[in-house]
């Protein structure tokens, strides 16, 4: 607050080395000859231990793969490796399945054998990898609901060598995921309107690329056996983990889990060095895939646009409490009328200079979409300096409006779901 007087009692001049420094009332000022004020908002760590690891080793493997991306890795040893203990995982939960039923069937009326088995049983049931499985709370659009869509998604997935999507969710946040589910596999892809209404049509090419990318270039940790062996351990450690240990109990039974939750703990910290050098290889190619898509341009755009994902959450948290403020129903709809056209128009006024401000703090901080991704800023660079491709996909006036058009009734219903939840979060 007092660095912000003081800008302006110096008449707008850098405190720190006296350059001259603009004033936008709804940006940071700062200087970008000494970057005075760049980053005021200090990074929180976060507060759980395995997010934080994973973060520090996608820091470290991002960098070390902007110098080399290398061949291919056929089957590497260390994806055998990954492999071989994510199947040690599935033995144990398959363990306590068969030890439970024979306690169950064999120690049949013997004291508490049965019991001991039914919780083994149970335990094992909790632990079991699953398929995954459809939203049944959010927009599903399947072909015919969305042509025009599906054939945009289509030919990016040409383009990607790979196979198209069964399915398109709608969600609210500022994110995409591409997964499968079903016993068969199903393709799903994940838009989330908070960043796909950001997005120029090029740049939501660019997006569909980068996702459909991970299903070309083969993304282990996404796979059957090593992407459910991480979902089982990080739920073991969830069970290993007691909420609170506020009587004597409590700290006795937190004491007796800690050496099992470190066992596990040490499992997700190896399988996550086996695997995350992979995954980040596959997080630079999806970035060429969006390229070659949508053109390296739309590509480095996309990449800056994820550096507003954080304006966009509160962006939608301001909109639904003001809505909520301003009481009646009427506001609300008026809110949820216009909720996206206007998130779209405050971040299209978000100027350059912010977004080279943006750029530093990435920088600085080493931000990442998440604890996966290669740092943004050398994602950036990658698609920057790297191969200049033309976009392969074209998105005109035209075809942006169909598609517009199909999403709708999807738009609708997740512009009244931000406004009438948005300000009970956070
Ligand atoms: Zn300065
Ligand atoms: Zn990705």
């Amino acid at each position: 607050m007092t660095a912000q007087i003081s800008v302006a009692e110096q008449g707008h001049r850098c405190p720190e080395c006296g350059a001259d420094v603009p004033v936008e009332s709804r940006f940071v000022t700062w200087c970008d000859a000494c970057d005075w004020n760049v980053d005021p908002g200090a990074p929180a760590p976060d507060p759980r231990r395995i997010e934080a690891l994973r973060r520090r080793l996608a820091q470290r493997y991002g960098e070390r793969l902007f110098a080399d991306l290398g061949p291919r890795p056929g089957r590497d040893v260390a994806g055998v490796l990954a492999c071989a203990l994510a199947l040690v995982v599935h033995g144990v939960t398959a363990a306590l399945a068969v030890t439970g039923l024979l306690l169950v069937v064999l120690g049949w009326g013997m004291g508490v054998l049965p019991v001991v088995g039914a919780v083994l049983l149970a335990i094992a049931v909790a632990l079991r990898p699953r398929f995954g499985v459809l939203p049944d709370d959010t927009p599903v659009l399947r072909r015919p609901d969305a042509p025009r869509l599906f054939e945009l998604v289509d030919e990016v997935a040409a383009v990607a060598g790979t196979a198209g999507v069964d399915t398109v969710v709608i969600a609210a946040d500022a994110n995409a995921a591409v997964s499968t589910y079903g016993v068969r596999h199903r393709r799903m892809l994940r838009i989330g309107l908070g960043l796909w209404e950001i997005l120029t049509p090029p740049q939501r090419v660019a997006l569909i690329g980068h996702e459909l990318g991970h299903f070309a270039h083969g993304d282990t940790r996404r796979g059957a056996v090593v992407g459910r062996a991480l979902d089982s351990l990080a739920l073991w450690l969830y069970f290993l983990t007691p909420d609170s240990e506020t009587d004597l109990m409590q700290r006795v039974t937190h004491w007796m889990m800690a050496v099992p939750r470190w066992a596990v703990l040490g499992l997700l910290h190896l399988l996550d060095q086996l695997t995350l050098r992979a995954t980040q290889r596959a997080e630079y190619l999806a970035d060429e895939t969006a390229a070659r898509a949508g053109s390296s341009v739309a590509a480095a755009e996309l990449l800056d646009r994820l550096l507003l994902v954080p304006s966009v959450t509160s962006a939608l948290h301001r909109e639904s409490v003001v809505a909520h403020s301003r009481g009646g129903a009427a506001a609300r709809r008026e809110a949820e009328q216009r909720l996206w056209e206007r998130l779209a128009a405050r971040i299209e006024s978000v100027p350059e200079r912010e977004y080279k401000r943006l750029r530093r703090v990435s920088t600085l901080r080493g931000h990442c979409a998440d604890s996966t991704h290669p740092p943004t800023h050398l994602r950036r660079r990658r698609v920057s300096e790297g191969t200049q491709w033309q976009a392969a996909v074209r998105c005109d006036e035209e075809r942006a409006g169909a598609i517009a058009a199909e999403l709708t009734a999807a738009r609708d219903h997740m512009a009244h779901v931000v406004i009438r939840d948005a300000a009970a979060d956070q």
